[in-house]
């Protein structure tokens, strides 16, 4: 059976928060969103989220061309390996601006966050009103990266 997660992570890859503040949160969702569960996970580390698909197009934010894909695992690979993805900026192939490989457009958004909120199975479409409850809640953005696995 396949699983629908929603996840909301704050645009700041290492923002973590309390757990009586992660746990308010939960609260606070479940009022907007209704789903089998609602949940949260923070970690010390930086994780990767992806959109549960194979990535097949990345590109570049500031040009707009095409990121090599070996390129980009490469980097996720000497990322992980030298702080577990704390420092993201890399200096892109195509126009050698420095970009956050948070900030890369992935074909379906994929993320890295210290702080999760996964919704499971939700009944409908986990809306803006979410993440602005969110948003406002710990005043720092948030946003969406869904998966089906
Ligand atoms: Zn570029």
């Amino acid at each position: 059976m396949s699983e629908h997660l929603v996840r909301l992570i704050p645009r700041l890859h290492t923002y973590r928060t309390n757990e009586a503040s992660a746990r308010a949160a939960v609260l606070a969702l479940q009022k907007c969103v209704k789903a089998e569960e609602i949940s949260f996970f923070q970690s010390g580390q930086v994780e990767f989220f992806d959109c549960g698909s194979a990535l097949n197009h990345i590109s570049c934010p500031r040009c707009g061309a095409a990121v090599p894909l070996d390129w980009w695992q490469q980097k996720m690979d000497e990322h992980y390996k030298s702080d577990h993805f704390f420092v993201l900026e890399e200096d892109m192939p195509c126009c050698s601006k420095t970009v956050s490989l948070n900030d890369l457009r992935y074909e379906a958004p994929c993320g890295f966050a210290s702080l999760c909120f996964t919704v499971r199975d939700p009944e409908e479409a986990v809306g803006q009103e979410a993440v602005e409850c969110l948003s406002e809640r710990f005043g720092i953005l948030f946003r969406t990266v869904e998966a089906v696995y």
